[in-house]
């Protein structure tokens, strides 16, 4: 008889657009820094609809890492729509996620899992960012005006390298644009939160996706929604149940 599949504990989400020479890597490096912890895990990329042949890279590398899942989209959905779509996929108790192209270093995984034992959530907080000046700037701007906003204390939501409780992510419903909210989402749902220094890593391969434009464009009607959300915010709960009665 076949032996049944060990059940999957820890979940790896990663969206993937055009990142095709970081993808060998990648593998490499989460395994690396997932193997020593001795619990059975699974690595999902999402393929949000590359062009540059990441899909056949992420398929040869499957009878490599048998623990690699690929989720296929029609087409570019954007990160919110990959991270949704890893979730939903996933089947860990605990879920983390990253990016594709190498700038978030595997090894800081499990100084993040760690932190799940206190907190509902950790998020990475990338201290000495990695990128161009302007990038630093804008995202620094970014973070700014959605503290600001938002009320909240977050360093650096733009940083995907996360880990959450499965039950954290349970109750959301992503848009576009919303991962970038993803602390905040889960605190409004009653969560915890906390913030983990992460290393960061120049981008070596690939081009980076977002322009300080769009990005800076994208802001505005994502922290209105947001906002409307937190003003809308629905705090009761059921006290107590009465009935069905006796006839
Ligand atoms: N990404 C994606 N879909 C998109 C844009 C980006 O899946 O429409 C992925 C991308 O491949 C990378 C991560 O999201 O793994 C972050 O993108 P990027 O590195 O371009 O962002 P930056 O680091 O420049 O903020
Ligand atoms: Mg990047």
């Amino acid at each position: 008889m076949m032996e049944a599949a060990p059940s999957v504990l820890l979940s790896v989400v990663v969206p993937v657009y055009n990142e095709r020479e970081n993808l060998p890597l990648l593998l490499t490096e989460v395994r690396r820094a997932l193997d020593p912890l001795g619990e059975p895990y699974e690595i999902i990329c999402i393929d949000d609809g590359s062009t540059d042949g990441s899909l056949d890279v992420l398929k040869e590398l499957g009878p490599i890492h048998p623990m690699l899942r690929i989720l296929v989209f029609e087409q570019n959905a954007g990160q919110s729509a990959a991270f949704a779509a890893g979730f939903r996929a996933a089947h860990g108790n605990r879920i983390v996620t990253l990016d594709a192209d190498l700038q978030n270093d595997p090894a800081d995984i499990p100084r993040l899992l760690s932190e799940l034992d206190r907190f509902d959530a950790a998020v990475g907080w990338r201290v000495k960012r990695a990128d161009p000046l302007l990038k630093r700037i804008s995202s620094r701007l970014g973070n700014g005006v959605r503290n600001w906003a938002t009320g909240e204390v977050i360093a650096d939501t733009g940083c995907s390298l996360k880990a959450f409780r499965r039950e954290a992510l349970a109750p959301l419903k992503l848009y576009r644009g919303l991962h970038r909210f993803l602390p905040t989402l889960i605190r409004m749902e009653g969560f915890s939160v906390t913030q983990v220094r992460v290393n960061h890593r120049p981008r070596t391969h690939g081009k980076t996706k977002y322009g300080v434009l769009d990005r800076l464009r994208a802001t505005v009607p994502d922290l209105l929604a947001v906002r409307w959300m937190q003003s809308r915010l629905i705090r009761t709960s059921v006290k107590e149940e009465l009935g069905p009665w006796p006839s």
